[in-house]
């Protein structure tokens, strides 16, 4: 199984990561993409990387980095700095990134739309001249990130991270190229809409499902107020399993093809 989406740099994993690793290898994983959120949380990405690559064959870790609409700042200066940095950044380890993100637009924040949409166009801006494809964060926000997506004519695609939403937006951002994450909402019997969007999904694009647990946060049902952690990937497995008629060894390949489709393309091979 892969983890498309877990932010293992956190402080929430500060003091334990490395075992949360192994219970990951544990339960199956064989591969997580930890999303950038800030350039100052790349060198524990690429530290928690190094650390895989040394010390075990049987998972590996992927990096992306991008400035996630949380952490900016409400200071153009800033912003400015924060992404000078990103282009700098990309510019020495392009190769060594498999995605620009986690970037996007959130409408449940204090941060303005003015300054979010900038910054999340100018990201856009940049994972197109790196020809990489983006991870896109999401919350009230679809039809202003449809509008960014065209303001900017973004073609490499990516994935709609944690995916909530209807049949109508999913298909659009199919259209589009993207993939959709699923993570622990399906998980919850609440989740109705998401749950019917997710079953159209498995009917006519499986071929563009990721599995993700967004860890530390989005904890499965049951697990509420708990720390998330890549090890409960295997629920969302299982959930997804409910949904349609593939069972959860089919889901499993399929889902891990779909993700080294997206983001490994045969290029960077560094460890399939
Ligand atoms: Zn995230």
């Amino acid at each position: 199984m892969i983890d498309s989406h877990c932010h293992l740099d956190l402080p929430a994993f500060q003091g334990d990561w490395q075992s949360v690793i192994s219970h990951a290898i544990s339960a199956g994983l064989t591969r997580i993409l930890i999303p950038g959120t800030q350039v100052s949380q790349w060198s524990t990405q690429h530290a928690i990387q190094s650390f895989a690559n040394q010390n075990t064959h049987a998972i590996s870790i992927d990096i992306a980095c991008g400035l996630h609409p949380y952490f900016l700042s409400t200071s153009e200066t800033d912003n400015a700095t924060a992404l000078s940095a990103l282009e700098r950044l990309l510019f020495q380890t392009s190769s060594e990134v498999v995605a620009v993100g986690e970037i996007g637009l959130d409408g449940h924040i204090a941060i303005p739309m003015q300054l979010q949409k900038a910054m999340f166009e100018a990201q856009l801006g940049l994972a197109s001249e790196y020809a990489l494809p983006v991870i896109l964060h999401h919350r009230k926000s679809h039809h202003l990130i449809f509008e960014s997506l065209k303001n900017t004519g973004f073609a490499e695609g990516g994935v709609i991270h944690a995916f909530s939403g209807s049949v109508e937006v999913a298909k659009a951002y199919v259209d589009k190229g993207f993939y959709i994450g699923v993570g622990g909402t399906i998980t919850y019997d609440r989740a109705k809409k998401t749950q019917e969007t997710i079953i159209y999904l498995l009917q006519h694009h499986p071929d563009r499902l990721l599995l993700e647990t967004d860890s530390p946060d989005m904890p499965m049902q049951g697990r509420q107020g708990a720390r998330n952690s890549p090890e409960y990937l295997g629920d969302v497995l299982a959930a997804l399993g409910k949904l349609g008629e593939y069972d959860g060894q089919a889901l499993n390949e399929l889902t891990t093809q779909n993700y080294l489709t997206l983001f490994h393309k045969g290029l960077f091979c560094n460890r399939q």
